[in-house]
């Protein structure tokens, strides 16, 4: 492939930053994790930042420590991937799917407050593909009702919202280092949050609910537990390889801008297809990828589209391949309306995303737009 969908940016930096926690005796614990908390709260403005194993693993701890689970409801958008659904479902409460919006993927934020009941305990939003939603109906609803807002901003590092960071525009935002997002520490995540208490707690239950950190203790092994917890703590490992990808981020969401826009020129005019809505005024989107949604005529013609595309050595994806409550486990587990979530439809069975990734340069977005008009071309003629 000569233009991936997408692949991580490693060099000696991280090499080197892994080589030298294994030449040490913390793997865990240790002052790595710590370092990488403190960049990533300097990077977004957060007061309080806490690593995490993953970002399904940071949306689950957050319910847990909220105490939101069996007989609770929340808010999750249909269009998204299924993490922010098993978050919900692990905790043991119930996920109500609201439809997204069709310019931007973002959830349906006018079809929100039909879906509160009396059960309802949060709402969590997911920033579409990196596209920031708009926060402040969203809080204002959350207010009216008394919930917890969680955003899975997963693929929102460098979304931003009236020059706020995502993750501190609700109430907590949980963010995912897996290799293909925006940055790397091969699995991870961190959950950011104004709140100190909250924040302090997570991190309590996030290590088993233990009272004291290894540095605190008098007597080594000695320590009660005060809550139940988790193991969801990052290695040390992972976090070296963060430190070293957070000093790059700048220069990967910079490419990711200037990729996108290059391509979004390219493609204007392109018959037979709509771009999803990317940044405008006080909305700053992080440029995951574009999406083109086909026209539902050719629909039926996307996987010989992509297909085509692949021959010609341009990778692309799916996001995502289904809402979410189609999915089998949610479909069997509480019935599937499609005429609720004819948007989240669309996207998911009608939109090719296409790279726009730091490992790709401008000219690439000249490859990218010709394969796509030629594979249109190829399969409709
Ligand atoms: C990738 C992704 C996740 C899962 O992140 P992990 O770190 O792999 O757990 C959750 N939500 C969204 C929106 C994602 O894109």
């Amino acid at each position: 492939m000569k233009i991936p969908f997408g692949k991580p940016i490693l060099d000696d930096a991280e090499r080197n930053a892994v080589m030298d926690v294994l030449a040490g005796p913390i793997l865990v614990h240790g002052p790595k994790a710590t370092e990488f908390e403190d960049a990533f709260a300097g990077y977004t403005g957060a007061p309080n930042a806490v690593s995490v194993s993953s970002c399904t693993a940071g949306l689950h701890l957050v319910y847990f420590a909220k105490g939101i689970g069996a007989g609770d409801e929340v808010i999750v958008p249909a269009m998204t991937h299924t993490a922010t659904a098993h978050a919900v479902e692990l905790a043991g409460a119930t996920p109500v799917f609201v439809d997204a919006e069709s310019q931007t993927g973002n959830i349906d934020i006018n079809a929100i407050e039909a879906a509160i009941t009396k059960r309802t305990k949060a709402i969590s939003i997911v920033h579409f593909l990196g596209m920031p939603v708009d926060m402040e109906r969203v809080n204002g609803i959350a207010a009216k009702h008394g919930l917890l807002v969680v955003e899975d901003a997963a693929l929102a590092v460098g979304t931003m919202l009236d020059g706020v960071h995502a993750g501190l525009l609700g109430d907590v935002g949980v963010f995912s280092f897996y290799p293909v997002k925006h940055m790397t520490t091969a699995e991870g995540g961190m959950i950011i949050t104004r709140d100190k208490v909250f924040a302090d707690d997570l991190r309590l239950k996030k290590a088993f609910g233990v009272d004291r950190t290894h540095g605190e203790r008098k007597i080594p092994g000695m320590y009660d537990v005060v809550a139940l917890g988790f193991n969801y703590r990052m290695s040390e490992i992972h976090a070296a390889i963060g430190i070293e990808q957070i000093k790059k981020l700048p220069d990967f969401l910079a490419k990711r801008e200037a990729n996108y826009q290059a391509l979004e020129r390219a493609l204007s005019g392109v018959d037979g297809v709509t771009l999803l809505k990317s940044s405008f005024g006080r909305f700053k989107s992080s440029y995951y990828c574009l999406s083109a949604i086909l026209d539902a005529e050719m629909a039926h013609l996307r996987p010989d589209i992509m297909d085509a595309m692949k021959t010609m050595g341009v990778g692309t994806s799916v996001y995502y391949p289904q809402p979410v409550p189609r999915m089998t486990y949610y479909r069997e587990k509480y019935g599937y309306d499609a005429k609720a979530y004819p948007n989240a439809e669309r996207i998911s069975d009608q939109s090719i995303a296409l790279p726009v990734g730091p490992h790709l340069s401008e000219d690439d977005m000249k490859v990218v737009a010709a394969a796509l008009k030629n594979a249109i071309h190829e399969v409709t003629k």
